[in-house]
């Protein structure tokens, strides 16, 4: 049985004050929850006052990126042994902002993949296609190539307990959502992709979340689909009343 997972991304926002703040009051609204697991991953800076804040709480503290090396001469990276030490269990890779405002490749996605498994991070593998890959037909293959390339080198055990999360780049703070039916279509595809690089076991294991636009408005119907296992959330992750409006839809979910 997989346990849907809600997880804020904070990319680039608040300042540190706001930081504590936000993880106090999401901390609040994931008191007593237990049968969703919810993260939120501030920006890099604020994780250690994050991390004190959230002391407690059943909130999962995340990274949204990471670097593959362990340490040495990598000015600006941050390596998953560092991310370990100010208390996260878990690393954003491959989010499509990195991908095409940074311009990261499949290849590195991966070594950072497989580096988050080696020290002991779990990692979310963001994958999805461009509006004009959409429109071209192109969703499944770009998808299969995102699952596929982060995935290489990873065992049937290691792959078990990644996260996916699809997140069609045209419906990241766009205000955009894929349809619930849209979102399924590509969920029920990764499970198929996962099977036949592993196996049914390994396919059924991986919480595959959804991500763009989700809001209290849509977070039901999405979470609700047998594929979807959860919601990568930005923009309504910001403000703690509408991030635990999102957790509370989940619990619902759950029955
Ligand atoms: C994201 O940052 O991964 C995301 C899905 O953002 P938003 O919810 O704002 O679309």
């Amino acid at each position: 049985m997989r346990k849907i997972f809600v997880c804020g991304n904070w990319k680039m926002n608040t300042d540190r004050a706001a930081a504590v703040e936000l993880a106090v009051g999401t901390g609040a609204v994931a008191e007593g929850i237990e049968k969703v697991e919810v993260g939120a991953c501030p920006p890099f800076v604020y994780l250690l006052p994050v991390a004190e804040a959230l002391a407690g709480s059943n909130v999962a503290l995340g990274a949204q990126n990471m670097y593959f090396e362990a340490k040495g001469a990598f000015t600006g990276e941050i390596s998953a042994g560092m991310l370990l030490d100010v208390g996260c269990r878990y690393a954003i890779v491959g989010h499509s902002e990195r991908r095409h405002v940074i311009g990261e490749s499949d290849e590195l996605i991966n070594r950072k993949l497989r580096a988050a498994i080696a020290a002991g991070l779990g990692p979310i593998l963001c994958v999805g296609e461009l509006l004009k890959e959409r429109e071209a037909g192109e969703t499944e293959a770009v998808v299969s190539r995102h699952v596929t390339e982060g995935l290489k080198g990873v065992s049937a055990e290691d792959a078990a307990c990644v996260v996916v999360a699809y997140e069609p780049v045209w419906a990241i703070g766009t205000g955009k959502t894929a349809t619930p039916d849209q979102a399924e279509d590509v969920h029920k595809f990764i499970r198929g992709v996962l099977a036949g690089l592993y196996d049914d076991k390994t396919a059924a294991a991986v919480r595959i979340q959804y991500g763009g636009s989700v809001k209290p408005e849509n977070a039901y119907e999405l979470m609700s689909r047998p594929d979807i296992d959860g919601a990568l959330v930005g923009g309504a992750s910001l403000k703690a009343d509408s991030f635990g409006e999102i957790i509370r839809e989940a619990v619902r979910v759950c029955g």
